[in-house]
């Protein structure tokens, strides 16, 4: 979330919306959003890069959903996620409600991309009944053709209409969880675009510049846009392109079926432990030793539950075994060994192989115990798979 101190202009009033826990819009901190560059379907790597994503500062994170895997690696995923997921829908519309069969938090819909109003309007009145919110992502580079002969070009009046359009669609619906964005490459039509849009609705917008392209160069352009209209009070919610270097703050997985602890509870001991010290690590509290050290694999240094016992892990290498009460004891004393040591010489001078054998063996009684389905992802990829092959019948 960014802070307050960002506008020059009073920030503009609009309606608020729901990205599952992350609230958008009216009085809510602007949040950052990022997307994952792997395949959907690849449901350990996806998870392994949102964790970073969400360390580096992602309050959102936006995944692909271009085919039926993805769609159930999504029902795989959104359980594990630390933060709310969405689903990015491209040109088949029956994906928009395969992910909303999977559990996502959130859709972003093209219109240049999906055209036909029936289609568009069967995905808004699924969101509703779902309690879904959807962002109208307008892209320059993809409008829809009848708007791009009708203004002569991809003008901003042409992205604001296509908005609009899709708008009406939604209304007719009665669905009106709506976020905005209407991007562009050249930066200043993204900004003309942006202020025309910011005069003619209520609803939150969701700034960015597409294919502003990678390094510095593509970091300043971003900014130059984004930063230009959130001076002017303009935009909710911001897309970045983070990057996965380790930062200061920690980071707690959403618990779910699988977890072994109270993780929040862990989660804010630990923060209240490390109190006001110097921490330049990314920390992580997992709830189970099942998938706990491989999705935040990229964290400094993070623990795990399981049985009991908290499994100290460094960049997803385990490294020592402690009774559950003295997780937040043993954190504080890793943090300040890897600080003063390095991770080098924590980790040649600990019992890797005795504490991988004993995460293993945990690993394996859980599993033992609660299935190797305890979130129920697999009923929501049997919905998914049935539904897909209604629509094709
Ligand atoms: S409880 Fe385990 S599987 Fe569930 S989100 Fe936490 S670490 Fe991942």
């Amino acid at each position: 979330m960014l802070g307050p101190n960002l506008t020059a202009a009073a920030r503009r009033k609009t309606r608020q919306v729901r990205v599952g826990s992350v609230l958008v819009g009216a009085d809510a901190p602007i949040s950052v959003q990022s997307m994952t560059t792997t395949k959907t379907s690849d449901v350990d790597g996806t998870l392994q890069q949102i964790y970073a994503l969400a360390g580096a500062g992602a309050d959102i994170v936006r995944c692909t959903c271009n085919r039926e895997e993805a769609a159930e690696g999504l029902a795989r995923i959104v359980p594990r996620s630390p933060v709310p997921i969405i689903a990015d829908i491209h040109n088949n519309h029956r994906m928009a409600l395969a992910a909303l069969d999977a559990g996502v938090h959130g859709l972003r819909l093209n219109p240049g991309n999906i055209t036909d109003p029936d289609k568009i309007k069967e995905v808004a009145a699924a969101a509703r009944d779902r309690g879904v919110s959807i962002r109208i992502g307008v892209n320059a580079g993809s409008l829809d053709s009848r708007l791009y002969q009708k203004y002569g070009g991809a003008t901003p009046e042409a992205l604001v209409e296509s908005a609009r359009v899709e708008l009406a669609y939604f209304e007719e619906v009665g669905f009106a969880d709506v976020k905005i964005s209407v991007k562009a490459s050249y930066v200043p039509l993204m900004i003309e675009a942006y202020r025309l849009l910011a005069d003619t609705t209520d609803h939150p917008l969701h700034l960015g510049v597409t294919e502003a392209g990678p390094g510095v160069a593509g970091l300043i352009k971003g900014t130059a846009g984004i930063a230009t209209l959130l001076a002017e009070g303009i935009g909710d919610t911001i897309r970045y392109s983070l990057t996965a270097d380790p930062v200061e703050d920690l980071i707690a997985c959403p618990s779910c079926g699988r977890a072994e602890i109270d993780v929040i509870a862990v989660a804010n001991a630990a923060m209240a432990a490390f109190g006001e010290q110097e921490i330049p690590l990314q920390v992580a509290v997992m709830g189970c030793v099942v998938n706990g050290p491989g999705e935040a694999r990229d964290a400094d240094l993070g623990i795990a539950a399981g049985r009991r016992k908290g499994h100290l892990f460094i960049k997803g290498r385990n490294v020592a075994v402690i009774p559950e009460d003295e997780m937040v004891h043993a954190l504080v004393h890793y943090a300040e060994r890897l600080l003063v040591e390095g991770a080098d010489a924590v980790l040649a001078s600990s019992d890797l192989e005795g504490a991988r054998k004993a995460a293993e063996a945990d690993r394996a009684a859980l599993l033992d115990e609660k299935g190797a389905d305890a979130n129920a992802s697999e009923t929501a990829v049997e919905l998914i798979r049935r539904h897909l092959r209604d629509g094709e019948a």
